[in-house]
C-alpha cells in the first residue's frame, strides 16, 4: 500500500467516472489534475440511480453524508403495466444498506467536485485532450504533459480507448430512448417500470418535487449516437398512445424530451497500456435498463486507485485492475441487454411474465433483492 503517495496522475474527462477517481488517487496520496473539455464542471438536467454497489465506494471516499443529504431514498422497485395503469408487485429495497438513491445528475456531480476540491485535486476546465502518445503523455492546449499514469475517463466516444484498442464499430439496438424530467406530485420514493409491448418507460422522483422519466421504443432505424438530440414532445405521447390513463396523463407534462438511439458497444478488450488506463463508458458502455453505467465507473474509478496503491510498478497495478473488474462489468452488461426484452413483452407471453412477477411478489418477496445480490451487493472495497 501507499504506491500511489506524490505519483502525479492525470484524469481526463471530469464526469462521474473521471472525478470518482481523481478523487480516490487523491485520498491515497496521489498529486491529481483532472482535464475536462467543457468550461464547466455540468450534467445535463437528468436523474440517476445510485444502487448500493456504487454508493459503498462512494461512502468510502467520504461522501456519505453530502449524498444523504442531496438525494431521495428509494424505497422500492414497482413494475406496472402501462396498459392498464395497475401495479404489478413491489419489490422492497428498505433493506438495502447503503441505501439506494435516486439523485439530479448535476447534484452528483457537485458532491464529487467538491470532494476532489477538498482533497486538493486541480481540474483544469477547457482542457481538451486533443493527441495521447503511448508512454501516456498528451496534449491539450499547446501544453505536453507528461504523469506517471494517465487515467482516459472520457465516456462513450474516447479518445483513450481508441489509443490502446483496435476500433470498433458500435451497433444500433433497435430501440431509441426519451428522457425529460416534469414537475409532479408523484413523489412517492419508487422507481416504476411501466411495460408495454414494445416499449416502457421509468420514471422516479428527484428532490425538488420532479419526476425524471426515461420512455423506450422498438424502431427499426436510426443514424446518430448521442443523447442530446431534442425531440417533439408529441412524438413521446404518440409512442405511448394507446397506453393507460397515468402513464399517458405523466407524458402530457413533458416540455422537453431528448431523443437518442441506443448503441451497442463491444467492452474494449484492453484496458490498459503501459501507464494508461481507461474506465467507465470509456472501456465499456452499457445500456441504460441496469441503471448501472455510473454505478459501475464509479466501482472502476475505486479499484483503479486502490490497485495502483498496491503494486510499487503501476503496470502491475493496472493489470490487477483489468482482471478484478471485466468478468463483473460483462455480467452487468449482459444483464442490461437482457431486461429490454422482459420489459418489452407482448401478447401471451407479456400475460405469463406479469402473472410470473405477481407471484414471486407475493409468495418471495426476498427474491428479487436475492436476485440482485451479486450487483447490489458487491464491496469493491472491501
Ligand atoms: C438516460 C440514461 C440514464 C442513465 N441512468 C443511469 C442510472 O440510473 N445509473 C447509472 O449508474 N448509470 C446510468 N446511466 C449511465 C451513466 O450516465 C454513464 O454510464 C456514466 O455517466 C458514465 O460516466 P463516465 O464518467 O464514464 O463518462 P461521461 O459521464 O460521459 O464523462 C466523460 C467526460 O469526459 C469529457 N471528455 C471527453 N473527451 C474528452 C477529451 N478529449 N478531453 C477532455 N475531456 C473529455 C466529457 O466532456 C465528459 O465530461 C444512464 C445513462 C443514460 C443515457
Amino acid at each position: 500500500m501507499a504506491h500511489n503517495q506524490s505519483r502525479d496522475i492525470a484524469v481526463i474527462g471530469g464526469g462521474i467516472g473521471g472525478l470518482t477517481a481523481a478523487l480516490a488517487f487523491a485520498r491515497s496520496g496521489a498529486n491529481v489534475t483532472v482535464y475536462e473539455q467543457a468550461p464547466a464542471l455540468t450534467e445535463v438536467g437528468a436523474g440517476l440511480q445510485i444502487t448500493p454497489n456504487g454508493a459503498r465506494a462512494l461512502d468510502a471516499l467520504g461522501l456519505a453524508q453530502a449524498l444523504a443529504a442531496s438525494g431521495v431514498t428509494a424505497e422500492a422497485v414497482v413494475p406496472m403495466d402501462a396498459m392498464s395503469s395497475k401495479e404489478i408487485t413491489r419489490f422492497d429495497l428498505t433493506t438495502q444498506s447503503p441505501h439506494y438513491r435516486f439523485y439530479h445528475r448535476a447534484a452528483l456531480i457537485d458532491i464529487l467536485a467538491r470532494g476532489c476540491d477538498g482533497a486538493g485535486v486541480t481540474v483544469k476546465l477547457g482542457a481538451q485532450v486533443t493527441a495521447l502518445y503511448p508512454d501516456g503523455s498528451f496534449e491539450t492546449n499547446g501544453e505536453t504533459v507528461r504523469p506517471a499514469l494517465t487515467v482516459g475517463a472520457d465516456g462513450i466516444h474516447s479518445v483513450v480507448r481508441r489509443a490502446i484498442n483496435k476500433p470498433s464499430d458500435p451497433f444500433f439496438t433497435g430501440q431509441v430512448a426519451w428522457r425529460a424530467t416534469i414537475k409532479s406530485d408523484r413523489t412517492d420514493p419508487v422507481a416504476r417500470i411501466w411495460m408495454a409491448p414494445g416499449r416502457h418507460m421509468v420514471t422516479y422522483p428527484l428532490l425538488g418535487g420532479r419526476l425524471n422519466i426515461v420512455a423506450v421504443q422498438e424502431r427499426s432505424q436510426w443514424a446518430k449516437e448521442g443523447w442530446h438530440h431534442a425531440d417533439d414532445p408529441g412524438n413521446l405521447r404518440m409512442a405511448f398512445a394507446d397506453c393507460g390513463w397515468d402513464a399517458k396523463s405523466i407524458l402530457s407534462k413533458v416540455d422537453d424530451a431528448r431523443l437518442w438511439g441506443l448503441f451497442r458497444h463491444p467492452v474494449a478488450a484492453n484496458w490498459h497500456s503501459g501507464a494508461i488506463a481507461i474506465l467507465g463508458d470509456a472501456a465499456h458502455p452499457t445500456l441504460p435498463f441496469l441503471a448501472q453505467g455510473a454505478n459501475l465507473a464509479i466501482e472502476d474509478a475505486y479499484t483503479l486507485a486502490r490497485c495502483c496503491d498496491e503494486d510499487a510498478a503501476i503496470e502491475a497495478g493496472l493489470r490487477s485492475y483489468q482482471a478484478k473488474r471485466r468478468a463483473r462489468v460483462v455480467r452487468a452488461i449482459e444483464a442490461a441487454n437482457k431486461n429490454a426484452r422482459k420489459y418489452h413483452l407482448g401478447g401471451v407471453q407479456r400475460m405469463v411474465a406479469h402473472a410470473g412477477l405477481r407471484t414471486l411478489g407475493k409468495m418471495a418477496p426476498a427474491a428479487f433483492l436475492n436476485r440482485m445480490s451479486w450487483l447490489y451487493d458487491h464491496d469493491v472495497t472491501a
